[in-house]
């Protein structure tokens, strides 16, 4: 197979348009509803909780914002241990530390790449005074959410869900975005449906609804003038980007089926190969496939080393690593990514605690030894990686990446 470089990009994963996104944001126009009010921010809060099965949405700027606003309702306080998923985009965990919270990262487990309930109970042990507890759910794959849930019930706690790149996704045919007391969605360009921005706080608690929406418009108190009893944001949601959203929404299902048919292709096209796609547990979850990502047997991993911020390798016959694959898709004009490099090997949370099944535990290198017994996240983080998944990437335009890949392990 002769292969030459993409003459358009293949992506990661970017926005995909139909055009009922700008009968919406027009409508937001002609109606001059140019504001944080508005029909279709009425209405995507009303779809959301009709799709994901809530009570409440409160439609606002971010999926960062959501997440803020449910740590603030989960009652963090300043110098309050919060446990929160490893392996994750750090929008999972930087609004603990906007509210003075300090994260302990429990490891990963390997069946979907999510918390590992094994390191949770751990961690209680450790510190039983916790009582926030941040999941996400990596990738669009569902978390162990049953033992999660069990184990927080038992010590108490609460489940704030970061559902923001797996919605759709189902967990014995509940959606994600319900398994904690207060949720987060998000509309970020790259995630699965987009508003170019937005996220979405989502609870059954009307309470909490009703403190969120009147946080996130700068807590106003009921009175002729400004009056404020507590410290407000500008979090909500534009009407214009929830036109977006509106449009985009009738478009879920169809995303994760071209997504979903991606993953499969990938998973199909790399048999014989020594890697393995992300996993998730077929038999309880239906994932929104939001990435595709794959994972390099430990045997074919060449030698990969990693600084801060640059990596290098050698390239071996028969072998290869994250960082050889992610050169040769962007020589070709293919936007791959590493995997999410997990929070406990982050210069920035550094001094946090981490812990693993075995108990307490740091990253020790960077270095990547083969064989070297590494904690999971790390050890994924070493040797995978996200491959283009773009909705839009053609069969033939997929079969060039897989032929890209395979010539990685001549
Ligand atoms: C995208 C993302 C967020 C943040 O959403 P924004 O809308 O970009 O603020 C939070 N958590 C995870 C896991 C994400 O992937």
């Amino acid at each position: 197979m002769e292969i030459r470089p993409f003459e358009k990009k293949v992506w990661l994963s970017s926005p995909t348009m139909h055009g009922e996104e700008l009968k919406y944001i027009t409508e937001a126009y002609e109606t001059n509803w140019m504001s944080t009010v508005g029909a279709n921010i009425n209405e995507v809060e009303r779809i959301t909780c009709e799709k994901v099965g809530c009570k409440y949405a409160v439609a606002l700027s971010a999926g960062t914002a959501a997440l803020h606003m449910a740590v603030k309702l989960a009652g963090v306080r300043r110098g309050d241990k919060v446990f929160c998923s490893d392996m994750t985009f750090d929008a999972t965990v930087n609004p603990v530390v906007y509210e003075g919270g300090v994260p302990v990262f429990i490891d990963t487990e390997r069946d979907t790449w999510n918390m590992d309930p094994v390191a949770l109970e751990k961690a209680f042990e450790i510190y039983p005074e916790v009582k926030v507890v941040v999941i996400a759910h990596l990738y669009g794959v569902p978390g162990k959410v049953d033992e999660i849930g069990e184990i927080c019930d038992r010590y108490g706690a609460v489940i704030v869900e970061d559902a923001a790149e797996s919605l759709g996704a189902t967990y014995k045919g509940a959606q994600t975005g319900t398994f904690g007391k207060y949720n987060c969605i998000s509309f970020n360009g790259n995630k699965i449906i987009t508003g170019s921005s937005g996220g979405m706080l989502l609870t059954d608690d009307k309470d909490a609804a009703d403190k969120v929406r009147k946080w996130s418009t700068q807590a106003r108190e009921n009175a002729p003038w400004y009056q404020h009893e507590e410290l407000g944001y500008n979090y909500r949601m534009s009407n214009v980007i929830a036109g977006v959203v509106r449009g985009q929404y009738g478009h879920l299902e169809e995303h994760i089926a071209q997504k979903k048919a991606i993953y499969m292709r990938y998973k199909e096209g790399f048999k014989g190969l020594p890697v393995m796609m992300n996993p998730y547990d077929e038999e309880n979850s239906e994932p929104n496939f939001w990435l595709s990502c794959l994972l390099i047997d430990t045997e074919a991993m060449c030698r990969q080393v990693r600084g801060e911020r640059e990596a290098l390798y050698i390239s071996e016959p028969g072998k290869s690593c994250p960082t050889e694959i992610l050169e040769k898709l962007a020589e070709y004009n293919a936007e791959g990514r590493p995997i999410w490099k997990p929070m406990h090997m982050q210069p920035i949370y550094r001094m946090n605690g981490f812990v693993t099944r075995e108990g307490n535990g740091r990253a020790r290198t960077n270095a990547y030894i083969a064989g070297e017994s590494l904690d999971v996240g790390m050890d994924i983080f070493e040797r995978g990686l996200c491959l283009p998944s773009d909705n839009k990437m053609t069969v033939g335009e997929q079969d060039v990446v897989m032929e890209i890949v395979r010539r990685c392990f001549e």
